[in-house]
């Protein structure tokens, strides 16, 4: 599957390539799909801004086409991410629907790679609330009970850092559980 990358000139070359390497690292656990091509480069001038303030709004994803052409699109901003229910976002994605936006303001180079392969897993529809993994505890849906798992709850720098061990401690599942990396496994898209 080809990948569409929409980048605003904010984010630094470091962080364009830790959002690359995120896509090859998940297009392991994604055989189904034939892996992830990072295949474009679109850049974008201004992103839209949440109401009065200067971070980005996170809703922008929502005036992409799901699978738009049949690819995953990853939208990355250099600037501060702002979502209406909170003070700010790492990234968000629109579960199951190949929508991921993504921002390097808050970030290491290796933080924002961690934030993209979890952002790339909500996107592919993990973690489904059917799932007996599904953690019921997260105070946003979708997120793996399992500890070690890139796909659990981040909200803040230290479980940024769990997310990024557990990709180093797993590369070959991109830090997936068993049970997040099989459900990935089982996922084909046109
Ligand atoms: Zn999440
Ligand atoms: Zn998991």
């Amino acid at each position: 599957m080809n990948t569409l990358l929409f980048r605003d000139s904010q984010l630094p070359e470091d962080y364009v390539d830790a959002i690359e390497l995120a896509v090859r690292a998940s297009s392991l656990v994604l055989p189904g799909v034939g892996g992830l091509v990072c295949d474009k480069w679109i850049e974008v001038d201004h992103y839209p801004k949440l109401g009065k303030t200067t971070q980005v709004d996170a809703n922008i994803i929502d005036g992409l086409k799901s699978w738009q052409n049949g690819a995953l699109s990853i939208v990355a901003t250099g600037e501060d991410l702002g979502h209406r229910s909170v003070n700010f976002l790492f990234g968000m994605s629109k579960t199951g629907q190949g929508q991921v936006i993504v921002s390097s303001y808050r970030l290491s180079p290796e933080q924002l790679f961690a934030t993209t392969v979890h952002e790339i897993g909500h996107s592919f529809g993990l973690v489904e609330p059917s799932s007996e993994r599904y953690d019921n505890s997260s105070s946003f849906a979708g997120h793996c009970a399992v500890d070690n798992c890139v796909m659990k709850e981040v909200n803040n720098v230290v479980d940024m850092q769990r997310a990024f061990n557990a990709i180093s401690d797993n590369p070959t599942q991109a830090g997936h559980c068993d049970g997040c990396a099989a459900d990935l496994s089982r996922t084909h898209y046109a």
